[in-house]
């Protein structure tokens, strides 16, 4: 099977209510999709949503990243050199992590077609379904208790709550939340940066105190920040995982070789694809460490290859993340998993199973 083109295109969806964090506010997704086509009539699909605020990776970078460099690489190169294509892919240029596993995700589903089983089969899964959080924007108290209200209603049994934009109100909206929802349903938080050390060693023991029960803390202070990680692990009862601070194999045994955090966050635009996500899962399994998996504001192209990974390797990965699809207003993308509110199941179609995808604007 050998590459004969590769096509870049723009996906634009909607949607349902704007998604705001401590460091930005969208209502689109916005998308770089790559189709790999093949001598054999057979199309990889892959995609990298520009979150220029979190990887660096701006549209601009993604299309330049792959028309420079990664399209060259592998252009008219056989499917059945996999591991080749792999090491073509990230070797092809620095950092551009997004453009990467984008294409990384369309080999996989390439070769997954070719040799007729779904990637969760060909990472050793048996196809379990798996269960996702929803994330909750950071707005005013009284809005993000309604959301969360819609959430558990609509059967989410775990909301991961944004905070971090404004230490001195999260502690009311944490307190907010969980006075509406009960205790029946999990609360983790992510505050993306957003606090300083000892401001998060006071909130989250503030949070501690007051019986909010909160599963995790999620990127509390700025990614460079080793240390300070550290330190609010070393005070707080509740465990800390890394977000914004691991993007590589190799930022993750730094970590686990510091003891500054309890939990991983794995998001393939990170990792630059599936095979570097799959180097931290034998990292975090080697140490005892367990990880999330996640994503940015993505549609169901690279989500969907994500929830492969998520379920082949659930005795790692024992926290999803996993809401793009379900955050968005439609869905142009037929076949792959299905996402139905919290549940996700996969069926068994070879690859990745993505047959369609409409509204695409193809870049010449
Ligand atoms: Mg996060």
């Amino acid at each position: 099977m050998k590459i004969t083109d590769i096509r870049l295109a723009e996906l634009k969806i909607p949607l349902r209510t704007p998604f705001r964090t401590a460091v930005r506010s969208v209502d689109h997704v916005e998308d770089i999709i790559v189709e790999i086509h093949t001598d054999e009539g057979a199309i990889g699909y892959g995609e990298a949503p520009p979150t220029g605020r979190v990887t660096g990776d701006t549209k601009g970078a993604i299309v330049g990243a792959m028309r420079d460099h990664l399209i060259p690489a592998l252009m008219g190169r056989s499917v059945e050199d996999f591991n080749e294509l792999l090491d073509l892919t990230q070797g092809a240029i620095q950092h551009n992590t997004s453009a990467k596993a984008a294409m990384e995700i369309a080999l996989y589903d390439l070769f997954g077609q070719m040799l007729n089983a779904p990637v969760y089969r060909l990472l050793g899964g048996s196809g379990a379904p798996i269960t996702t959080d929803i994330t909750i924007s950071v707005n005013e108290p009284d809005e993000m208790v309604r959301d969360s209200l819609n959430a558990v209603s609509r059967g989410y049994k775990t909301l991961k709550i944004k905070v971090g934009n404004d230490a001195a109100k999260d502690m009311a909206r944490m307190k907010a939340i969980r006075a509406a929802i009960g205790n029946e349903v999990a609360l983790r938080i992510d505050a993306n940066q957003g606090w300083k050390p000892k401001e998060a060693v006071r909130l989250l023991n503030e949070m501690e105190d007051a019986g909010l029960q909160i599963e995790f803390v999620e990127q509390p202070v700025h990614q460079a920040d080793v240390e300070g990680l550290r330190y609010v692990r070393e005070h707080v009862a509740i465990p800390v995982m890394a977000d914004e601070a691991v993007y590589s194999p190799r930022d993750v045994a730094v970590l686990i070789q510091q003891n500054a955090c309890d939990l991983i966050n794995i998001k393939l635009m990170k990792t630059g694809g599936i095979k570097n996500a799959l180097a931290i899962c034998a990292l975090a399994e080697t140490y005892g460490v367990e990880c999330m998996i996640g994503c940015m504001l993505e549609a169901k192209v690279s989500v969907n290859a994500a929830v492969h990974l998520a379920s082949a390797k659930n005795r790692v990965i024992t926290k999803v993340d996993l809401d793009g699809p379900v955050l968005c207003a439609t869905d142009p993308i037929e076949g792959g998993a299905i996402f139905n509110e919290a549940l996700i199941s996969l069926p068994d179609t070879p690859g990745f199973g993505i047959k369609h995808i409409t509204g695409l604007r193809y870049l010449s």
